[in-house]
Formats: C-alpha cells, sequence, structure tokens
C-alpha cells in the first residue's frame, strides 16, 4: 500500500489524484493567486517524485514538459509511488511574461524562504515546507536565458553519486557539473538530504520542440526505472561534461555562429565570426577546448564581452 500525500490539510491517499494550492497569495490589487499542484498517487509504495517547473516566469519549455507529463494517461493511472507536479511555480513573472519577479527578486534565490517574507520567499518556504520532506527526489525544469539556448541537458553536482545515477536514469543529450548557488531551491533541499537534478533546454519566451521532447523523455525513464509507468522513453546516448567555459565577444559586431547548439567541436576549431556592419571580419571565434556546444547566443548583435558560446568538456 503507497503512502499518503498531506498538503493544505488534505490527504492525498494510494490510488487518489488531486488538484490542490500549495498556497494562496494576494497581489496588490487583493486578486488572489493559487499555485496548483497536482499530485498522482500511485496504489502500491514507491518514490515520490517531484516535476517542477516554471520557476522563472518566461521558461515556457519546462513549463510545456510538465503540462505535457499531466496529461498522460500512464502518469494518471501511476503503478506506484507518486507524482508530484507543478507545472508553473511562478505565476505572477509568467503574468508579467519576466524571469523574475515584480519587485525584482528571482525566485529561485529566494530559497529556503520565509513564512513571513516577500513573495518569491513565502512561495519558497511553502514549497520547502510542505513538498519537500515527503519527495524523494525531483526535477526542475528551466530554460535557456533571454536569447540563448541551451541544448537539452541536465545539470547537477557530479560529485554526489546519486546525482549521477539520477541523471544517467534521465537520460539527457548532456549532463553538466553544476556546483551548488546559494539560496537555490536545489541547494535547499539538497540540505534536507532531497536531490533536485535541473534541466535546462531551449531558450525563454520560446518554445523549443526538442528540448520539451528530451524533457518528456526523461520523465518517462525515470517512471519507469523505478516501475511507476509500464512504459519509458528510448534510451539516449548521454554525454557527462565535467567542466564548461564560456567563448565571449572580443568586440562588438554582428556575430555568425558556424556551429548548432549541441554539436561536437574540436579544440581551435574555428566556430563563429563577428563582423562589423561595413563588410569588414572583425574576428574569428575558436573554440578553447574540444567538447559540446551546450549554450549557444542566437542574437546577432553582441557587444565587446558578450557570452557567444558555451562549451562543455568531458
Ligand atoms: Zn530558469
Amino acid at each position: 500500500m503507497g503512502k499518503p500525500f498531506h498538503i493544505q490539510g488534505q490527504t492525498i491517499s494510494a490510488g487518489e489524484h488531486a488538484q490542490v494550492a500549495l498556497n494562496i497569495y494576494k497581489l496588490p490589487t487583493h486578486t488572489l493567486i493559487e499555485i496548483p499542484v497536482f499530485i498522482f498517487n500511485g496504489k502500491e509504495d514507491g518514490p515520490t517524485v517531484l516535476f517542477l517547473a516554471g520557476m522563472h516566469g518566461d521558461e515556457i519549455n519546462g513549463i510545456e514538459v510538465v503540462r505535457s507529463l499531466i496529461m498522460r494517461e500512464d502518469v494518471k493511472k501511476l503503478r506506484r509511488g507518486c507524482v508530484v507536479a507543478i507545472p508553473l511555480i511562478n505565476i505572477v513573472s509568467f503574468l508579467y511574461g519576466t524571469r523574475d519577479l515584480p519587485d525584482g527578486r528571482d525566485l529561485n534565490r529566494c530559497f529556503p524562504g520565509s513564512k513571513n517574507g516577500s513573495l518569491g520567499s513565502r512561495i519558497a518556504h511553502d514549497l520547502m515546507e510542505t513538498i519537500i520532506p515527503q519527495i524523494d527526489f525531483g526535477i526542475d525544469f528551466h530554460t535557456g536565458g533571454a536569447k540563448i539556448s541551451n541544448y537539452p541537458q541536465i545539470r547537477c553536482v557530479f560529485s554526489d553519486s546519486k546525482n549521477q545515477v539520477l541523471a544517467r536514469i534521465f537520460g539527457a543529450p548532456l549532463v553538466l557539473n553544476a556546483p551548488f548557488r546559494d539560496n537555490t531551491l536545489r541547494q535547499s533541499a539538497s540540505k534536507l538530504g532531497k536531490k533536485i537534478l535541473v534541466f535546462e533546454g531551449g531558450e525563454s519566451h520560446r518554445f523549443d520542440p526538442y528540448s520539451v521532447e528530451e524533457g518528456l523523455n526523461g520523465c518517462l525513464r525515470v517512471l519507469n526505472k523505478f516501475r511507476m509507468i509500464p512504459q519509458g522513453a528510448p534510451k539516449n546516448k548521454t554525454v557527462f561534461l565535467g567542466k564548461t567555459t564560456w567563448v565571449r565577444a572580443k568586440s562588438s559586431g554582428l556575430f555568425h555562429a558556424f556551429k548548432k547548439y549541441g554539436s561536437k567541436v574540436r579544440k581551435d576549431e574555428k566556430i563563429g565570426m563577428i563582423c562589423d556592419p561595413y563588410g569588414d571580419v572583425e574576428h574569428e571565434l575558436y573554440a578553447p577546448a574540444k567538447g559540446y556546444i551546450v549554450g549557444l547566443n542566437n542574437q546577432p548583435v553582441v557587444n565587446q564581452g558578450d557570452a557567444l558560446v558555451h562549451i562543455g568538456t568531458e
């Protein structure tokens, strides 16, 4: 028999589903915002897995991954364990079309949060108090920045072997070693012994169908591995990249990329150029090491120092 899941005074018993609000938050207009949490509790005992997206309001690919996941019949008929899905944690920023909250705070720097803090701090607190203690592990779905496309990738701390095992099960094309950043969900959950992997794919404000597909396939592989659903997704070749480095613009101008995101590059391979608008080539860009392009700037007009090509090395 599976474990019950408790949220907001409600109990979702084994074999039950529910949509519950994480909490209700009041905006300056006194408009009430509810953050929906979807709970699919299987009949048999198994792991409790969190799938969360929309931490940054403009990162749509992650939201689409979790939305696609909760529509599935195999998730609705979960065999064992429990799926906790939050397709959009940062509803306010989503409404504004921005990464950060209206007060300028990054929700993913508000953890572990506090009961009496700012809106971001209260959302973080509710997540940490209500959901995180009940899960075994989770995936936090993000999307690249404005004008930067990330090739579908999992980010986690390699020195923790459990992270590596989970990343391998998820099976994204790339896995990057990413040290903790202070006050993130990943770091705060880790202090409670809960592993959270970060998925990144595509560019903010845009759908990237390949990233959405890889994100969803990763969820299905995880759920299938723990026998929560009968079928997973086809296996992927996963490359672990221990280090990453940015190639930056040495001068301002128009950036031309010669390689697509996800491409393998050789050391000193020509990967792009920057020219001025009047026909002269200013300079060429070369890969500093052998590796993969994990992120790529899509903005043609660049300033000196801008991050252009993110390269991960094995
Ligand atoms: Zn993000």
